[in-house]
């Protein structure tokens, strides 16, 4: 039976406070009510973005969705993990501060941030999944810990995923810095001759790894993290990287890590999708006004993490008219390889209904 994805149609311009309604519009459509148990400590997985960037999910966005959760007597809390790269996001005091400054606080939204995974990002459970790639991988504790999860994805693009949603919400996004060097040791780029030695890259990479040669810049394997900010920023197409396999890897990766962070949380995870301000790369990237490379479209939620991005990717793709790695630049780019694997392992189904809940 296909699974259902419930569909608003949304964009920035209807303002914060409509948007909050309209994603409490879908919370009930979707019936999340029965989700969430009364003290339940749940997660709402958020991305709070990175300093300057202002395209992730407002704050404001996201407080009918809270006032649902309290209304439900869950103890709900803010959360992201700490990034492999030295951003304002890398350990848990520097990302509450980031979170504050980007609304994510007590203060504003009367529900605190918890970093899940400790202090510096280590503080994980390691959780048995037997899957293809990974027979175990390592989840923040506070994600394995909590009875329930609400994640709020926003659309976009991502360099190497191709697609950030809530497979990579869940699977990246919820993993401890170890099992997240674990997806992105995956990548394995290298720079070649239409290098112009032009430095754009050492400028970006959040690892040092990047160093300039005689005739070209070089990458050091061991202290790349694999983030591919480095693709992102040559314009002269020197950064290579093979993605026929390497993308798969992270890919199916990120499925297995989602299927780490949902273990034991059966009929207890809500799932959203913001399919607003979509830009070629995810909200880690800290560069303010993104270009879009599509229209606003709306807003998803299902129980289904593998339904809700399949339906995003096909309201994208259906929307430019083109495919997403096309969009990206890059047509070897393809984000069917998350969500085919997450299917396989169990995760959820592609094949899906789609509810759409009316703008009134
Ligand atoms: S950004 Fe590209 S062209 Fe510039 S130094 Fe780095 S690899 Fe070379
Ligand atoms: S992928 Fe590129 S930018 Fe990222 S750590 Fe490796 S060399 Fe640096």
């Amino acid at each position: 039976m296909a699974s259902k994805v419930y569909f608003i149609k949304a964009s920035v311009a209807d303002g914060e406070k409509s948007i909050s309604e309209k994603a409490r519009k879908l919370f009930k459509a979707a019936n999340f009510a029965s989700c969430f148990e009364e003290n339940d400590f749940t997660a709402l997985k958020v991305h709070v973005g990175e300093a300057a960037n202002n395209t992730h999910v407002k704050a404001p966005y996201i407080k009918g969705l809270i006032d649902e959760l309290l209304a439900l007597k869950t103890k709900p809390f803010i959360t992201d993990t700490s990034t492999l790269y030295t951003g304002r996001r890398r350990n848990a005091i520097d990302h509450t501060v980031m979170a504050a400054e980007h609304g994510f606080s007590l203060d504003a939204l009367g529900i605190p941030f918890i970093a899940p995974d400790g202090l510096l990002g280590t503080a994980e459970t390691p959780v048995e999944i037997n899957a293809e790639l990974n027979k175990q991988v390592f989840i923040a504790s506070g994600i394995v810990k909590c009875q329930s999860i609400l994640t709020v994805a926003h659309f976009t693009g991502h360099p190497a995923a191709c697609a950030g949603a809530t497979l990579k919400t869940l699977g990246m996004g919820c993993a401890s810095k170890k099992g997240k060097m674990k997806q992105h040791a995956a990548l394995k780029l290298s720079i070649n001759d239409n290098c112009t030695l032009c430095a754009q890259c050492l400028e970006h990479c959040p690892a040092d790894a990047i160093t300039l040669g005689r005739t070209k810049a070089h990458i050091d394997p061991d202290k790349c993290i694999g983030c591919a900010e480095c693709l992102a920023v040559c314009r002269f197409g020197a950064v290579k990287c093979n993605w026929g396999a390497e993308s798969i890897v992270l890919q199916k990766g990120m499925a297995e890590h989602a299927l780490g962070a949902l273990k034991g949380k059966a009929n207890k995870a809500a799932f959203f999708n913001f399919i607003l301000s979509v830009t070629k790369d995810c909200d880690c990237f800290g560069h303010r006004d993104m270009p879009t490379i599509v229209d606003d479209i709306g807003i998803l939620a299902s129980a289904d993490p593998v339904a809700i991005d399949k339906a995003a990717v096909d309201l994208v793709e259906d929307k430019a008219g083109k495919k997403l790695g096309r969009l990206l630049d890059n047509n070897e780019l393809d984000p069917r390889h998350q969500i085919d694997h997450a299917q396989k392992i169990g995760l959820g189904s592609a094949d899906y209904e789609l509810v759409d809940v009316g703008s009134s």
